[in-house]
């Protein structure tokens, strides 16, 4: 407990679903952190656009 040394910089994070990358929490997400799951545009869109099998 001694070590913690200010809640106020401690910021949630937690790794991005599509790249692993880990996502520090923004103000941005303030309202829906919980329901954040991807780090950009881009990983979500890859996420939900990726062809079950498109080899062609
Ligand atoms: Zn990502």
């Amino acid at each position: 407990m001694a070590d913690f040394k200010g809640n106020k910089s401690y910021l949630p994070s937690k790794p991005c679903a599509v790249c692993g990358r880990t996502m520090t929490w923004r103000k941005a997400w303030a309202k829906n952190w919980e329901s954040v799951r991807y780090c950009s545009t881009a990983c979500r869109q890859h996420k939900s656009t990726t062809p079950p099998n498109r080899c062609a």
